[in-house]
């Protein structure tokens, strides 16, 4: 296609997440050229935006591999087949074309047309759930963050974590090390995280290196320009707390919303895709779904199942695309990295 917004691709893969970085890897290996599109500004999903300091310690081969490494290793393992990279827009339209295949068409204007679609969208557009606090938008992104990318940025602050989850638990635990100060406020002495961190936060409650502040609630900021310098708290009850602060990490959770992508006429069960695990295929036809964002009976949601997954849709798309050339089976070890 002649403009630079227009392409023409065997496949688009809807999400640049490890399972979407695979995917690419997957086709190239069955000879398919691929386009991947993300809202992020960067690939990884998941990994990426939330935790990429995070050991993975499930990945096949790799005893321990931190999120942003294994995202390296997968976008250096899918260069081979030189992918074309859409970033920082969502893909809001999907229309069937009248030769087959599908058009679809991006937040800044990018038409991919494909033959075949495998959507890898994770949560689908994920975003934070944000606490309801007047002038909250003035402060974030300067001194309230809803991710940690590097733990080094809160070096010597004072750090107030609000969340009774994994991620308020974790965070409080890590940046209890680097943090001048770490407070935790969550509306329940107890929190929903795994037993172990809780137990390690107690214990750091008890030596006094973090303030638990419970059962309080978030009530308001002060500040000016961005620049936090109190969160106020607040129990059931009324009673009203101040915590001097520079920085607010609210953990209150994703919104799964799948956003477009509700909207294309998808089987969905409880906000997923609903697969053929056999195949990788939606209702729709060429259109394919892998990772975190399907379901059947059995899905585990893990990294490794959606590798697996994206074999499978690598193959599905190549039968799709060339009926009459089956493919022949082979080992990678036998095949060696087609160029692409
Ligand atoms: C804190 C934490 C720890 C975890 N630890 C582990 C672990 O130890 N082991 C493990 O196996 N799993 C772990 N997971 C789960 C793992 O991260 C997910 O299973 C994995 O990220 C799923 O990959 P994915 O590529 O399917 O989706 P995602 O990583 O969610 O990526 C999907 C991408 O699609 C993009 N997208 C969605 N809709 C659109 C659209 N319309 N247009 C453009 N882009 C779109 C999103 O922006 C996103 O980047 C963890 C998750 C979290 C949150």
């Amino acid at each position: 296609m002649a403009d630079q917004h227009h392409h023409q691709t065997d496949v688009v893969i809807v999400g640049a997440g490890p399972v979407g970085l695979f995917t690419v890897f997957e086709c190239g290996m069955v000879r398919l050229s691929c386009h991947v599109v993300d809202a992020l500004d960067d690939a990884g999903g998941q990994c990426t935006a939330l935790y990429p300091e995070k050991p993975i310690y499930d990945i096949p081969g790799f005893p321990r591999i931190d999120a942003a490494d294994l995202v390296a290793r997968l976008k250096e393992q899918a260069a081979a087949f030189k992918p074309v990279y859409h970033l920082g827009q969502q893909v809001q339209a999907v229309e069937a074309m009248s030769e087959g295949g599908w058009r679809l068409t991006t937040s800044t204007g990018t038409v991919l047309r494909a033959r075949a679609v495998i959507l890898a969208a994770g949560v689908g557009a994920f975003g934070p759930n944000r606490p309801p606090l007047d002038g909250l938008s003035a402060f974030e992104g300067r001194s309230v963050f809803y991710y940690v990318t590097q733990r080094e940025a809160f070096r010597g602050k004072r750090v107030v974590i609000a969340g009774g989850g994994d991620s308020a638990v974790d965070w409080a635990l890590s940046l209890a090390e680097v943090a001048a100060r770490v407070s935790v406020i969550h509306r329940r002495a107890k929190f929903r995280a795994a037993p172990e961190s809780e137990a390690r936060l107690n214990a750091l409650a008890d030596a006094g290196k973090i303030d638990l502040v419970v059962p309080y609630q978030l009530h308001s900021l002060d500040g000016a320009d961005g620049q936090l310098t109190a969160v106020n708290v607040t129990t059931l009850d009324g009673a009203e707390k101040k915590i001097e602060a520079d920085v607010l990490l609210p953990f209150f959770g994703l919104s799964m919303a799948l956003g477009p992508i509700a909207d294309w006429g998808m089987a969905l069960e409880r906000n997923q895709i609903v697969t053929d695990p056999a195949t990788a295929a939606t209702n729709k036809p060429a259109i394919f779904a892998v990772g975190d964002v399907v379901t059947y009976p059995g899905k585990l949601k893990l990294i490794l199942t959606g590798f697996a997954e994206a074999a499978i849709a690598a193959r599905s798309a190549y039968a799709l695309i060339h009926p009459e050339t089956p493919l022949h089976f082979e080992y990678s070890t036998t095949s060696g990295v087609p160029s692409a």
